[in-house]
């Protein structure tokens, strides 16, 4: 039997296509006088934030929005941090304010997440955020989370009474990517390290969501044919080659589409951040 491949949802192309769109936007609200702000604020020297936070700043500033980094000392302390955010939450020309996690040990995280003014952040990890998603009121939504849903929107994925797998139930993705899914009038499953017969759980599914950091975890086996399969995943393979959650070669065979690792969901992270700081300016003006 000649099976078909799946379509290779291409995360690249699609970021590619939000950050024009959201250039458009950035140029019609400088046209009000409005220049939308990024304010990210990276604390220590973790190489990884480095890298992350330099491809936020570029794309920001590719798309005409104002973006500034904030670099301090790992030995910063809490204090200090929450007097620089009060600074931006309190800057009228900064409308988008993201800190960078993981922030170094002995640094309170959710008391700087809980500082930062709910409508600046794009990163969507405030409390008020966290609880205007899960009561389906506007509010800005995670990144990665809203970039598998955009995805799906534009390759036409049915959403709509479709059974949905979440694996991982993480604050970051699995949760808020759940509670879009549901939004959309999905059937959502959230399954997570102690889930009995993943395997079969997953086999039910017309769209799986693996956002867990296991190299290879979904297999062939796992997938109901025609299925739609997103990799949130970033991991290091054994050869040293990035890869996602996904056995991609083998899945590849039975999904009906899916996104690769990289240049599936990754892209689609900084394109989303870039969207809410749009948003975030419209709003506040
Ligand atoms: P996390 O906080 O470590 O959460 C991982 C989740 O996976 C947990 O809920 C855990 O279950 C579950 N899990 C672990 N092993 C499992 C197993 N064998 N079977 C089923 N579930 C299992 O990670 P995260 O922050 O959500 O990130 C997940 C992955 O996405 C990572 O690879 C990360 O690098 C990647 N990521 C990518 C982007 C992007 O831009 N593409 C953004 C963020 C994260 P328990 O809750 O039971 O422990």
């Amino acid at each position: 039997m000649n099976q078909q491949m799946a379509k290779i949802i291409d995360g690249k192309a699609t970021a590619a296509a939000v950050r024009d769109e959201v250039a458009l936007r950035v140029a019609a609200l400088v046209e009000r006088g409005i220049t939308p702000g990024l304010a990210v604020v990276l604390v220590g020297e973790d190489p990884a934030s480095h890298v992350y936070v330099r491809n936020k700043d570029r794309a920001a500033s590719a798309a005409g929005i104002s973006a500034h980094t904030y670099k301090l000392p790992a030995e910063t302390s809490l204090p200090d941090l929450l007097a620089l955010v009060a600074t931006l939450n309190a800057d009228p020309k900064v409308h988008g304010i993201l800190v960078q996690l993981p922030l170094p040990k002995g640094l309170d995280e959710g008391a700087v997440v809980r500082a930062i003014d709910p409508r600046k952040d794009v990163d969507g990890l405030h409390p008020l955020n966290v609880a205007a998603l899960s009561m389906g009121e506007e509010g800005m939504v995670p990144c990665t989370p809203a970039g598998c849903i955009e995805l799906c929107d534009r390759y036409g994925v049915e959403l709509e009474g479709a059974r949905a797998v979440v694996i991982g139930r993480s604050m970051l993705v699995g949760k808020p990517v759940a509670q879009l899914l549901l939004a959309r009038n999905a059937t959502v499953t959230i399954a997570h390290s102690r889930t009995r017969d993943l395997a079969g759980v997953c086999r039910e599914a017309d769209v799986i969501v693996a956002a867990v950091g296991r190299p290879g975890l979904v297999r062939a086996d796992w997938v109901k044919p025609g299925a739609t399969v997103i990799d949130v995943g970033i991991n290091r393979g054994d050869d040293g080659k990035l890869c996602g959650d996904v056995a991609f070669a083998e899945v590849e065979a039975v999904a009906g589409a899916l996104t690769p690792v990289p240049g599936g969901v990754g892209p689609m992270t900084i394109a989303m951040l870039l969207s809410n700081t749009v948003d975030a300016a419209a709003r506040l003006g």
